[in-house]
């Protein structure tokens, strides 16, 4: 598909070049929602035998040196008790954090991820996914960062009052003016702004607003696979030179428009299934939990044409090609999706994706910033403009 394939080295050089890699990279995803699992299935992340896509042992064999947790609330949650979801949900993995200390750290900067790394932790880091968990309120941007918050997807599936998703009908038309004031405030925190699932319009308001790189924390290519919310060529071109990075989602339904057709015609019958098991649970006292949900999921959508780890790296090499090495990473969406694509089933096996970008072409270098490189940059970048910005004051 692209000149990458055409110009790929052999075999073993490439197995050479994905060892290197994997000895001196630092893999860092920056989307995965297993913080649900924390808070309402008690789920412990040094489990040996995980349901879960994210886990320690998984992480260690995935060779994983950072994971952005996401505190993601549904935006269906009552208004008056985001902040309070989002903060129960930034406990539960603070305790996970605290409890497997020995193999995790707490991360907010690009130095705690090289530190940690050095120390063989894996960092652990946060991402709020929702600008509805602000709840119209500003100044919880600042109370997210100094609990280590690191960015904020301005929305989600739903307008909210920071701006356009790319799930809903225009609203503001792009950002709002509150959103443009989030913005603002982001940059002089040092938060990122993450610009996954906004509209097309907020999302170019976004790039014209900020003063710091932006990232798309977990965010396919739309030329490969028509979602709403995976980014446009031009998108794309438009985040690189805002020097920004988009981190490509391993969803099925971002991947490949045969699952998206495929699912979008059974997506009624899962949604009446889950609500009918949801009030079930209800009627019971109990919630329905995030497995069970996903098992209905599953049972539904298990015939689905799922695409494979060779897909994720068509998309990837797309990103490369339209945007450039400097601007692609890893957003995997772990753990807030129903099906991971074939051979890239869960953390502990990012080796075999490694293996076939090398097979592609790509260079121990160009592997590293893919990898965690260009994160690590754009997280210095926005240090460092919030900085410059607080100095102007
Ligand atoms: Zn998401």
């Amino acid at each position: 598909m692209s000149s990458l394939q055409t110009n790929a080295q052999p075999s073993s050089d490439a197995g050479q070049v994905a060892v290197q890699a994997l000895s001196h990279a630092i893999i860092i995803d920056t989307h995965a929602d297993t913080p649900q699992a924390f808070l309402d299935a008690n789920y412990d992340l040094a489990s040996p035998d995980s349901p879960y896509m994210i886990s320690i042992p998984k992480m260690h064999t995935g060779h994983m040196g950072a994971e952005f947790f996401s505190i993601w609330v549904d935006v269906t949650w009552p208004h008056e008790d985001l902040i309070h979801r989002a903060l129960d949900l930034i406990d539960a993995t603070d305790q996970q954090v605290s409890k497997h200390s020995d193999v995790l750290g707490f991360a907010s900067t690009a130095n705690d991820i090289e530190r940690l790394h050095s120390e063989g932790k894996i960092a652990i880091l946060l991402g709020v996914e929702g600008g509805h968990e602000i709840e119209g309120d500003l100044r919880m941007l600042d109370v997210y960062y100094r609990l280590g918050v690191r960015y904020m997807t301005l929305t989600h599936t739903k307008n909210n009052e920071l701006g356009d998703s790319s799930g809903d009908k225009p609203g503001w038309n792009g950002l709002s003016p509150l959103g443009r004031q989030a913005v603002a405030r982001m940059n002089r925190l040092g938060m990122m702004v993450d610009i996954s699932h906004v509209s097309d319009r907020t999302f170019y308001d976004a790039v014209a607003t900020s003063k710091a790189p932006l990232i798309a924390s977990h965010s396919s290519c739309r030329a490969l696979c028509n979602a709403p919310r995976n980014m446009t060529d031009d998108m794309i071109r438009a985040l690189a030179r805002n020097g920004g990075v988009m981190d490509i989602n391993y969803y099925p339904g971002f991947l490949s428009d045969a699952y998206r057709e495929a699912n979008a015609k059974v997506e009624k019958q899962v949604e009446a299934e889950t609500d009918a098991a949801r009030a079930n649970a209800e009627k019971q006292g109990k919630r329905l939990s995030y497995l069970e949900e996903v098992a209905i999921e599953r049972r539904i959508t298990k015939d689905l044409p799922i695409p494979s780890l060779s897909d994720v790296a068509d998309h990837i090499d797309h990103a490369v090609k339209v945007g450039g090495i400097d601007h692609v990473g890893l957003g995997s969406d772990f753990d807030g999706i129903d099906w991971a694509p074939r051979g890239l089933e869960d953390a502990s096996k990012l080796p075999a994706l490694v293996n076939e970008l090398a097979r592609r072409g790509y260079s121990e270098q160009d592997l590293e910033k893919i990898l965690g490189g260009n994160v690590l940059r754009v997280m210095r970048q926005v240090g460092q403009v919030a900085r410059e910005t607080q100095a102007a004051r």
